[in-house]
């Protein structure tokens, strides 16, 4: 049997899970969040409690895929090695850059070249960043 997730309302962990028998050979699944009296029932009936058990959970523990709001992303908390690469590989160069680029990276005072740097390395490591965990 899977474990339960916790509370998708609340995030409490004191959950029971319950079968109710409605006649002989019909059960129904429920789980209880003891937190926020948050309540689920299993959709169908089923023959015997251990699938009316499996049924609830799964619906219990189905959660809806996490999405960041307008404006923000969602990052690995430690970066790849792809976007550390693709970090310092932004960054301005005499050699590797076009020349245009690197002449007003020249004409910057040291603080603006900082500043420079650090949005380039944030572009090229969110560009980088995988779009799904693993
Ligand atoms: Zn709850």
């Amino acid at each position: 049997m899977s474990e339960l997730l916790p509370c998708p309302f609340c995030g409490g962990t004191d959950l029971d899970w319950t079968a109710e028998a409605a006649d002989a050979v019909t059960f129904y699944g429920q789980i209880e969040c003891h937190t926020c009296e948050a309540i689920m029932h299993s959709e169908e009936c089923w023959g015997s409690e251990e699938d009316a058990e499996i049924d609830v959970k799964d619906k219990w523990n189905r959660r809806a895929p996490v999405s960041a709001p307008d404006g923000l992303a969602l990052v690995p908390i430690e970066p790849t090695e792809d976007m550390v690469v693709n970090g310092f590989e932004s960054w301005p160069d005499e050699y590797f850059s076009k020349p245009e680029d690197w002449l007003a990276f020249e004409a910057m005072s040291g603080c603006q070249q900082a500043a420079h740097k650090a949005r380039l390395c944030w572009a090229a490591m969110l560009e980088a960043a995988p779009t799904e965990s693993k």
